[in-house]
């Protein structure tokens, strides 16, 4: 498909919604659509896949970055910084390309107030029990850590109305074909 007019779109949701298992079908399924790699500070969790998403990068060339205005927005999340580099965005966009920005409700906030034309999607997780169960079933963080996100995915899902479109992902296929539908109906109104 050839995209006549770029634009950014944002994903959110709490870790534990699965949102990267969305993203990661939508990709598969619709490769012309483009990712905003993050740039972050937070240690490798040991999945290679990671380096799909994140370039990590030391506290110190982070706030390089904010200096230089090298950033779209940051944010930062159980205190490690996350950040999206602002040339990638707008080369998509110039380009006519879509591109995801899948940041926090912070960053998400943030985005906003310098481009108050841009949509966004929160991804929920289909009930309570099931993002606790997929929290603490991860097995690759400590369980305070465990504790840290499920109380940042509650916050997190108490500002869902601040998104333009909700999401619930209960069914994998559904939900990706839900988040196509956003991407390709805006595409037609672009
Ligand atoms: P995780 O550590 O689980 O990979 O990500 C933690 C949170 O950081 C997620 O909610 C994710 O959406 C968010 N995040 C990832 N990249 C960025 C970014 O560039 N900016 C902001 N503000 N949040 C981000």
């Amino acid at each position: 498909m050839r995209m006549s007019k770029g634009f950014a779109l944002i994903v959110s949701g709490p870790s534990g919604s699965g949102k990267d298992t969305i993203l990661r079908t939508l990709f598969e399924q619709h490769p012309e659509i483009r990712f905003s790699i993050s740039t972050v500070t937070r240690p490798r969790r040991g999945d290679p896949k990671e380096d799909e998403k994140y370039t990590f990068v030391s506290r110190d060339r982070f706030e390089k970055m904010i200096e230089n205005g090298e950033l779209l927005e940051y944010n930062e999340y159980l205190e490690n910084y996350y950040g999206t580099p602002k040339k990638p965005i707008d080369d998509a966009i110039k380009n006519g390309d879509v591109i995801i920005l899948e940041i926090d409700v912070n960053g998400a906030a943030n985005v906003r107030k310098n481009m108050p034309q841009i949509k966004s999607v929160f991804i929920m997780p289909p009930s309570m029990e099931v993002l606790e169960d997929r929290l603490s079933g991860r097995g690759t963080e400590a369980a305070d850590t465990v504790k840290k996100r499920l109380d940042q995915a509650k916050a997190e899902i108490a500002r869902r109305d601040e998104y333009d479109y909700i999401v619930v992902n209960d069914v994998l296929e559904t939900a990706v074909d839900e988040l196509y539908n956003i991407i390709s109906n805006q595409i037609k109104n672009s």
